[in-house]
């Protein structure tokens, strides 16, 4: 399988130089040159596979030089936690993607990165430095993903004070091969210093270099996987019919997520309807409803992790529908969440079934409950209420119970380093690490 540039001045790369390179030459985002379609054998027993198995047989569409054993084996270690389909009411299951290491999803795409990642390595001997912007999650799962991974070192940037105490530790409690830097700025500012890290002449002149964020296909390809497992559990519970005319609902940022989404469904899952939730930062859905798209500086939520005001998988989504705004928003209904909404969401989903969601879950389900009527949905739950617990317990009047690895790392402090929201000063943080 051979990828592309979505600026179409890169071609004919393969999987593992999409996978090191992240972001291409070019400043476009890779592509898979054509998407592969799974079997209809696949698709007729998917009820019948594990997880693992669905994953296994999806990769190897993409990743052909890794042993088959080697890639199993791969498979095994970064998915070891269950994804089960919580089911809310009679049109609403909540996809709880949340049972990983960092108790977000983002745990899917960088466990499978890290360790695909470390294989390639190991066969050059280079050390390669990850660079990662992060609203939150995206680093905590990056950094947990890759601690102690021979041949790399990650770069977390964030923005200070707008990330989560217990995301802040998550990143900046580990040490080791994991720098943690708290950028004075956005979320945006931390991608855009980021991406100019990564173009950096001076930097790629001295060290060797990739992203981690969902530009990455290697992150993408591994979200995909639970949308079919999902379609799967779906179809079991309620036939194959219902499981067609049902709709994915994702709460979507730089939406990586939902990108993964309509992979799964070019390669032959069966579900016509896709909803794309966002919060107030909502570029993709005035753009479906017929606005230009324009990027916009992102403003703060309760559902931080979305706070995006130029969503980077945006140029992927424009190739899937070979451009064409009316085709993309016959498959992908754009739907905005404000903050009210998403805390009576919380408090209404807590109050009526028992059930504790985090914001950028709840965004989901709010947009969810706007469908059109008889539709059911599975929404997918991003992230564990414990991690936004800030913001779900004044909603809900209650203590949201600690998960107990989160317990333990509540006691510990962060060291993070600060830096301005300048180039010179990271490229310097970045050299000095390498003793560059
Ligand atoms: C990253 C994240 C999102 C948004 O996902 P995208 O792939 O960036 O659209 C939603 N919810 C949570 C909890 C996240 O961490």
């Amino acid at each position: 399988m051979k990828f592309h540039s979505t600026n179409h001045r890169t071609e004919n790369v393969p999987f593992s130089d999409v996978l090191l390179q992240g972001l291409a030459s070019d400043g476009g985002l890779f592509m898979p040159d054509r998407i592969p379609h799974l079997s209809r054998k696949f698709l007729r027993d998917l009820h019948r596979k594990t997880f693992q198995q669905i994953a296994y047989e999806v990769s190897r569409l993409y990743i052909t030089d890794i042993p088959q054993a080697k890639l199993k084996m791969i498979i095994r270690d970064a998915f070891n936690f269950p994804v089960p389909l919580h089911r809310i009411d009679d049109s609403i299951s909540v996809l709880e993607l949340f049972h990983g290491p960092t108790f977000a999803f983002k745990d899917f795409g960088a466990r499978f990165m890290a360790r695909l990642m470390g294989y390639y390595l190991g066969k050059q001997k280079e050390t390669l430095n990850i660079i990662v912007a992060t609203s939150g999650d995206t680093g905590s799962a990056v950094a947990r993903g890759f601690y102690g991974v021979p041949h790399i070192k990650v770069f977390v940037l964030y923005p200070r004070g707008r990330v989560t105490p217990i995301q802040e530790r998550q990143m900046a409690t580990l040490g080791g091969n994991i720098t943690a830097i708290a950028v004075q700025g956005s979320f945006d500012d931390c991608q855009k210093l980021a991406k100019a890290a990564l173009a950096d002449p001076a930097l790629r002149k001295k060290v060797l270099m990739s992203s981690a964020n969902s530009i990455n296909f290697g992150r993408l390809l591994p979200q995909s996987f639970y949308y079919l497992y999902a379609y799967a559990q779906f179809a079991k519970r309620y036939g194959t019919e219902q499981a067609v005319d049902m709709a994915f609902c994702v709460p979507s940022g730089n939406f990586g997520n939902l990108t993964a989404g309509i992979l799964a469904q070019r390669m032959g899952m069966p579900v016509k309807q896709f909803i794309a939730a966002t919060n107030i930062n909502d570029v993709v859905p005035r753009f479906l409803h017929g606005a230009p798209f324009v990027s916009r500086v992102s403003r703060k939520t309760i559902s931080n992790a979305m706070d995006v005001g130029n969503p980077s998988n945006f140029a992927r989504l424009l190739e899937l529908f070979h451009g064409k705004r009316s085709v993309m928003a016959r498959t992908i209904a754009g739907m905005r969440v404000s903050d009210a909404d998403t805390r009576s969401t919380i408090a209404r989903t807590y109050r009526e079934m028992g059930y504790i969601i985090d914001p950028h879950t709840a965004v989901g389900i709010t947009a969810a409950c706007l469908a059109k009527k008889g539709t059911k949905v599975i929404v997918a739950g991003t992230a564990h209420p414990a991690k936004f617990r800030e913001v779900v317990e004044p909603v809900i009047k209650k203590r949201v119970p600690l998960p107990s690895r989160l317990r333990a790392l509540a006691r510990k402090r962060p060291h993070a380093i600060p830096l301005p929201n300048d180039l010179a000063a990271l490229r310097a943080v970045i050299l000095k690490k390498n003793n560059a």
